[in-house]
């Protein structure tokens, strides 16, 4: 789990107990913090944080987890295929959206916000 934040070797360092998780060393992208956001145990790496860098790290997945990490229309998890609506900003798997590819003109609007 460490490596959702840092690299490989500096988590190899804090899982040794030589060192722990500075600010400066966490790296986080979309994805990793998506995975955090969905793991309940999160709270067994803290000890190999110190505390300035745990509350950043919680910081970041508090705010990911208010974002829309699910699809509008089936409420099932986003994957790769996903259009976003550049009005109410929610995802929609392409399926969802009677999509078959990426949308062509430069704004798209889910079913919701289209009739406006
Ligand atoms: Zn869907
Ligand atoms: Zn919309």
């Amino acid at each position: 789990m460490l490596t959702w934040f840092v690299d490989e070797s500096i988590s190899t360092e804090c899982v040794s107990g030589d060192r722990l998780v500075r600010e400066t060393d966490i790296t986080v992208t979309a994805d990793t913090v998506h995975l955090a956001a969905s793991e309940q145990n999160l709270d067994i790496v803290k000890c190999h944080f110190e505390q300035a860098s745990w509350d950043h790290v919680t910081t970041i997945i508090e705010k990911a987890k208010t974002r829309h990490w699910t699809c509008k229309v089936c409420v099932e998890a986003l994957e790769t295929r996903c259009v976003c609506c550049d009005l109410c900003l929610s995802w929609l798997h392409y399926h969802c959206a009677a999509l078959s590819a990426v949308p062509k003109k430069k704004f798209w609007f889910c079913v919701d916000c289209a009739i406006f």
